[in-house]
């Protein structure tokens, strides 16, 4: 069972937000922003590669109830999914992570020039 399905489980602690049937948030462990919070669905998908529009749809709602709750909604916000190994995927569960609390930085995402990918 991977990492977050534990934590799904309750095998494994988690500083929880919100959570329903379907979803769970909760605060990421090693937080890169003021507020960051992970959004899984309970049920194990692999990535964003993989995921319904189905479960989008609900995630979708979840996560704007989320940020409502922690109180970012109005200031803004940024939701990130890594994919695989070029996305820098670390654990296999899809999750969202939902950063703010702070302007965010916009940085540079790739150590090759940009440029010649174009
Ligand atoms: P990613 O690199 O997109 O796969 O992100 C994985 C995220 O999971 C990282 O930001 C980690 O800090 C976070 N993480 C790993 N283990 C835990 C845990 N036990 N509880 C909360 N967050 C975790
Ligand atoms: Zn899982």
């Amino acid at each position: 069972m991977c990492l977050f399905c534990k934590i799904v489980n309750k095998e494994i602690p988690a500083n929880i937000i919100a959570e329903n049937d379907d979803f769970l948030a909760f605060h990421d462990i090693n937080p890169k922003a003021p507020v960051h919070i992970l959004a899984i669905p309970k049920c194990h998908v692999d990535s964003f590669i993989e995921v319904t529009a189905e479960t989008m749809a609900g995630m979708t709602t979840f996560m704007q109830e989320v940020a409502k709750t922690v109180k970012i909604d109005k200031s803004g916000y940024r939701v990130i999914t890594n994919i695989g190994e070029n996305g820098g995927q670390e654990v296999k569960h899809l999750h969202f992570h939902i950063l703010g609390g702070t302007k965010l930085a916009w940085g540079h995402f790739s150590d090759s020039d940009p440029k010649n990918n174009l």
